[in-house]
C-alpha cells in the first residue's frame, strides 16, 4: 500500500516537474517571438533568408521529391524565384517521397487519424498529424513536429498581446493559471481542432483549458460559470454568442481569438460590443498554421514573416504589388522540416498593405483577405434564430467519404439544398449520403425544422472569375429582425 502511495507521489511529482519544464520552455519561446518584433527590415530579411536556406537544404538532403524537383538548383546560391512552385496534387501524389523522416508513411498516418482515440497524442512520440478539410479540393494529410505547434501558440501569445508579463505575474500564473474557453464544433483532426488538442500540454501551467462544443444548448451558462479570461472560437461562433449580449456575464474576459474564418469589421464591432473585450484574428492554412496574427496596436493581421514566407501572386505566379489583391499565395513554411512546403500554392486572395504604419510590429500587414468570409446562414428555430456557419459545413463534409465537391443553397429560410459531386469511385447509395449528411448536421445543431434536400450533380465548378469554389449561397438574405438585433448589439458600444 505504502509503495503504491509512494509510487503515485513520485508519478505526481514527475508530472509536475514535466509541466513546469514545459511551462518555462513555452515562456522562453514566447519571449523569443516577442523579440523578433523589434527586427529592422534588414534583420527580418536576413532571418528569412537563413531559414529559407535551411528548409530548402534540409528538403533537398532528405526528401526524394524535392531533390528531384530542385535538381537544377544550386543549394548554396539560389534565388527564391528560381524554385518552381509546389501544388497540393504534387504533395498528395508523392507523399512518402516528400516527407523527410523516413519513418513517416502515408498509410500509417492515415490509420493514425482514422482512430479518434489518437486525438491529442503525438505520432511516434513527436509529430502532430492533421488533415485539411478539403475546402480547396481533396484533403491532404499534414505532419509537423511538436515544436511547430508550440511555435503557433507562442506566436499568438507574443504577437496578439500588448501585455508585458513581469516575472512576478508569470510566477503567479503558475499557481493561478489563466482560464481559457476553447469552443469548437467537434473534436477532430482538422487543423484548428488538432492544435486545440495540444494546447493544455504545450502551454503548461500558464493556462487551464476547458473545451466546449458550439452546439451545446447551455453554452452561454457554462461560459458564465467558468468566467474565462480568454475565449477562442471560430468567428461565426463568436458572432452567434454576441447575439445574446444580455445573457453573457463574462466579467474576467480579457480578450477573444478567432480563427478559420475571416472576421469582418462589422462582426468584430458586434462581438467586441457584446463581449466587452477585444477580438484578435488568427490567420493560418493547414499547410502553414502560423501565417498571421491579429495585432492589438493597429488591429490588422500581420504576416509572421519570420516563420512564413508569403508571396502574393497572380494566376501566372507573378508577384503583384502591395495594395493589390492577388489570385493566390505561394507560401513557404519556415518551421516545418518534416513535411516541407516550399513556394506552396494556396488559393487565398489577399492584398498586403502598401505601407506598414503600425507602431510595434514591423512585419507585413494584410490589407484584406477575400474568399475566406464566414458565410453565415440564418435559420429559424421556434421563435429564435440559429446561425449556421461555413466552417460547420466544411467540418461535416471533411468527415464524409465519397464526396468530391459540395455546395449548399439556402432556397427558403428553413430549406437547404445540397448539391454534391461524388468521387468517381464512390459506391455509396444516395440515401446513405443523405442520411449521413442530415445526421451530422443535426449533431451540430441544425434544427429539425430545417428541411435538407440533396441533389447529385455531375460536376460543381469554381467561380470562373476568382477560380474559387463558392460553396455557401444565401438566396434569402438575413431576416429583418436579425439585422435589427445585430444593429442593436453594435450600438451598445456607443
Ligand atoms: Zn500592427
Amino acid at each position: 500500500m505504502n509503495s503504491i502511495a509512494q509510487k503515485s507521489r513520485d508519478e505526481l511529482w514527475k508530472v509536475a516537474r514535466m509541466s513546469l519544464l514545459q511551462t518555462l520552455r513555452f515562456a522562453a519561446t514566447v519571449h523569443l517571438q516577442k523579440g523578433a518584433m523589434r527586427f529592422s527590415k534588414e534583420k527580418l530579411e536576413q532571418v528569412q533568408r537563413a531559414r529559407m536556406q535551411k528548409v530548402v537544404r534540409h528538403a533537398m538532403a532528405h526528401s526524394d521529391f524535392y531533390r528531384q524537383k530542385f535538381r537544377s538548383i544550386n543549394v548554396n546560391k539560389f534565388r527564391l524565384a528560381d524554385l518552381p512552385p509546389t501544388t497540393k496534387d504534387e504533395i498528395r501524389g508523392n507523399y512518402d517521397a516528400v516527407v523527410t523522416d523516413k519513418r513517416l508513411r502515408l498509410a500509417e498516418l492515415q490509420s493514425f487519424i482514422a482512430d479518434s482515440a489518437n486525438l491529442g497524442r503525438w505520432f511516434l512520440g513527436e509529430y502532430a498529424v492533421t488533415q485539411t478539410s478539403g475546402s480547396q479540393g481533396a484533403p491532404l494529410v499534414i505532419v509537423q513536429h511538436r515544436r511547430c505547434i508550440e511555435l503557433i501558440f507562442a506566436l499568438m501569445a507574443a504577437r496578439s498581446s500588448v501585455a508585458k508579463p513581469t516575472l512576478n505575474e508569470a510566477f503567479q500564473r503558475l499557481f493561478r493559471p489563466r482560464k481559457v474557453a476553447a469552443i469548437s464544433f467537434r473534436r477532430g483532426f482538422y487543423p484548428s481542432g488538432m492544435t486545440l488538442e495540444y494546447m493544455q500540454e504545450l502551454l503548461g501551467s500558464f493556462v487551464q483549458v476547458t473545451r466546449f462544443a458550439s452546439a451545446q444548448p447551455d453554452l452561454v451558462e457554462r461560459l458564465n460559470d467558468l468566467q474565462p479570461a480568454v475565449i477562442t472560437a471560430n468567428a461565426s461562433v463568436l458572432e452567434a454568442l454576441a447575439m445574446h449580449p444580455d445573457r453573457l456575464q463574462l466579467k474576467s474576459l480579457k480578450y477573444l481569438t478567432s480563427s478559420s474564418e475571416e472576421l469582418s469589421e462589422g462582426a468584430r464591432t458586434r462581438i467586441e460590443a457584446a463581449m466587452k473585450a477585444p477580438v484578435f484574428d488568427h490567420y493560418g492554412a493547414g499547410e502553414c498554421l502560423q501565417l498571421g496574427d491579429g495585432c492589438p496596436r493597429c488591429r490588422k493581421l500581420h504576416i509572421n514573416a519570420d516563420w512564413a514566407y508569403v508571396e502574393v501572386v497572380d494566376n501566372d505566379y507573378q508577384p503583384v504589388p502591395a495594395g493589390t489583391t492577388g489570385t493566390k499565395l505561394l507560401v513557404t513554411n519556415l518551421a516545418n522540416f518534416a513535411q516541407p512546403f516550399i513556394r506552396y500554392e494556396i488559393a487565398d486572395c489577399i492584398a498586403l498593405s502598401a505601407e506598414n504604419r503600425c507602431h510595434g510590429n514591423p512585419m507585413p500587414q494584410i490589407e484584406c483577405i477575400e474568399g475566406r468570409a464566414a458565410d453565415l446562414l440564418c435559420v429559424n428555430e421556434g421563435n429564435t434564430k440559429r446561425f449556421l456557419s461555413g466552417i460547420m459545413f466544411h467540418t461535416v463534409f471533411s468527415a464524409m467519404r465519397g464526396v468530391r465537391e459540395w455546395r449548399v443553397y439556402q432556397r427558403e429560410r428553413n430549406r437547404l439544398e445540397f448539391q454534391l459531386q461524388l468521387l468517381d469511385a464512390a459506391t455509396i447509395a444516395g440515401t446513405t449520403v443523405e442520411e449521413q449528411l442530415t445526421g451530422r448536421l443535426r449533431e451540430f445543431g441544425l434544427p429539425e425544422s430545417v428541411i435538407v434536400e440533396v441533389r447529385f450533380v455531375p460536376e460543381l465548378a469554381p467561380d470562373p472569375k476568382t477560380g474559387k469554389m463558392r460553396r455557401i449561397i444565401n438566396e434569402v438574405g438575413w431576416p429583418d429582425s436579425t439585422t435589427d438585433s445585430l444593429q442593436r448589439v453594435g450600438e451598445l458600444k456607443h
